[in-house]
């Protein structure tokens, strides 16, 4: 069996685990981040892609609007080009309490989210698609944030500084010698082999599923409250900028424009497992209905698929509540030499995605106590790699890119501009043949076609690089349909309907594909 030893060992590669290797790398700790999974598999990459102001929670949970204006503040900086800066408006429809748009002011002003009222003229001139029945309008500095540039960045800048990044390593136990945790062991799936981890603080960055590493640890009453909500993506941007209804938080409430598409989310369902991404028909009727409250049509519109994602809300362990709106939106950092007499082991919880970077900081000031060093963090001022120059990511950068090079290269992906050679790359660099990784690296078959033009394409080219043979390939494509299929389904209507008849034609009925030849 092959051993590891290191500093720092991070459980979990969403946000806050990359987060925690790259603050951990920039202060000089010798780092190995492990997922069970591909990096951002898990909640980070099902999440709705909004950057927040802090505006959403300026109410009801003054702590987390702090919090998320601060750093929106400093993700625009350090992480510019994986941000594309649309703004936000939040505004009030006839649905709404028109008395709440003074307190949501009163809110903003008291947790310092930047935030001015414009007339509704001024609103709808802004976004022409939005009801015209809106009766206040406020501009704040919501985005959008592209959660994979991000956490590869952050990977990429950890591995730049020696760390060692393993995707697809699940955690299967955790060391314990006496009153301290002294590393893990986790299994490769691709292999099959058992790599074993000896560290001197390990990070449980689990997300929703940290109580069950907490478990493996024998650390008792680390209850994380899944809260599950689904999105669902439509096929255009109907809308520019980040749109929220004025009101407390709700269901189907928020459109953020992310690229070439709009996501309208989300919703909050408490369930017992994190791994649970059931869709009920009935949430997904009544976010379309949603959608119609702020722009008319919406309904009529195609929507291109539907996923679920699960919150990792901590619960405080002496509240048995579990409605999962109301358990703060705020993170949780368990130092386990604190609360258990249990050293070497720290946990990291709850939160936003937003808020990655001020959990990671706080988190490695904690590994740095359990090591009796001082080390400070810099994470507030380090760009990450890709966001040197402080530019927001432009919509459009792609198109402007090959305007430049029309005859030189090929696409393949037609919806999200992938060129041949981008993609080659990633498939080289990550040596994947898991089409959905390479997918969330490029946003290869994320636009209007869902792959349907691009998937089987990409297949030969993975097929010729990687020396797959033609079984692998096969399989990895019809990996990669099944999977996409799981979110389709829930919105085989109108155009989208139709759209999933022609794919069926390209795979079932030109390719044949349940029967390629191997
Ligand atoms: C529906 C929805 C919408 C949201 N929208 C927004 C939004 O717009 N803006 C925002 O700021 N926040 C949003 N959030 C919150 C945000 O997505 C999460 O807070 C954030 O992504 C959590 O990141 P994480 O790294 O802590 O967890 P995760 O991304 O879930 O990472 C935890 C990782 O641990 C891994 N793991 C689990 N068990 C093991 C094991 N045994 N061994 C190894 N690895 C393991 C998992 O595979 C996973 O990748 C949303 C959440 C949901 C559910």
């Amino acid at each position: 069996m092959v051993t590891l030893s290191t500093d720092v060992l991070v459980i979990g590669g969403g946000a806050t685990g990359a987060g925690v290797a790259w603050d951990a790398a920039l202060r000089g700790l010798d780092v190995i981040l492990v997922d069970r999974a591909d990096l951002a598999e898990g909640t980070s990459g099902r999440f709705h892609g909004l950057l927040h102001s802090g505006g959403r929670y300026a109410v009801k949970d003054p702590r987390a609007a702090v919090e998320c204006i601060a750093e929106n503040r400093v993700l625009r900086r350090v992480a510019a080009d994986c941000i594309e800066d649309t703004g936000g408006l939040f505004v009030t429809t006839p649905w709404d309490d028109p008395e709440y748009a003074d307190r949501f002011a009163q809110g903003c002003a008291d947790t310092g989210v930047d935030c001015d009222e414009i007339t509704v003229a001024e609103a709808l001139r802004q976004e022409p698609r939005l009801t015209r029945d809106i009766s206040r309008a406020f501009r704040v500095p919501d985005a959008s944030i592209d959660v994979w540039k991000t956490v590869w960045a952050l990977a990429h800048g950890a591995q730049q500084r020696g760390a060692r990044v393993l995707p697809y390593h699940a955690v299967t136990s955790v060391h314990r010698d006496g009153d301290a945790v002294t590393g893990a062991r986790a299994r490769d799936a691709r292999t099959g082999e058992d790599v074993e981890i000896q560290a001197q603080v390990t990070v449980n960055a689990a997300g929703a599923w940290a109580g069950q590493v907490a478990d493996l640890a024998g650390i008792e009453g680390v209850r994380v409250l899944p809260g599950r909500g689904i999105m669902i993506a439509m096929n255009h941007r109907l809308v520019n900028t980040v749109i929220n209804r004025c009101q407390l938080p709700t269901d189907g409430d928020i459109i953020v424009p992310i690229r070439t598409v709009s996501v309208i989310g989300t919703t909050d369902q408490h369930t017992d497992d994190p791994d649970d991404h059931t869709i009920d028909q009935n949430e997904v009727d009544q976010m379309l209905d949603d959608g119609e409250k702020l722009v008319p049509g919406f309904r009529g519109a195609r929507a291109l698929r539907v996923w679920t994602g699960v919150r990792p809300l901590f619960e405080d362990a002496k509240q048995s509540d579990t409605d999962t709106r109301d358990v703060t939106r705020a993170h949780a950092l368990l130092d386990h030499a604190q609360r258990d007499d249990v050293r070497g082991f720290v946990t990291i919880t709850g939160g936003k995605l937003t808020t990655f970077r001020l959990m990671a900081e706080e988190t490695v000031n904690a590994v740095c106590r359990q090591l009796g060093e001082t080390r400070p963090c810099v994470t507030s001022t380090t760009p990450l790699p890709g966001s040197e120059s402080g530019e927001h990511y432009r919509l459009g950068e792609r198109l402007a890119r090959k305007e430049a090079n029309l005859v030189d290269e090929q696409v393949i992906c037609e919806c999200e501009l992938v060129p041949r050679s981008k993609l080659e790359e990633a498939m080289t660099r990550t040596s994947s043949t898991n089409l959905d990784d390479i997918r969330r690296q490029l946003r290869l078959g994320m636009g209007p076609c869902q792959g349907g033009f691009c998937i089987y394409r990409a297949t030969g080219i993975l097929h010729g690089l990687d020396g797959l043979t033609a079984a692998q390939a096969d399989a990895s494509l019809l990996e990669f349909l099944q999977e996409r299929w799981k979110g389709v389904w829930p919105v085989l209507y109108g155009d989208q309907l139709r759209q999933a008849r022609l794919d069926d034609w390209i795979f079932q009925g030109v390719l044949d594909v349940a029967h390629l030849p191997s």
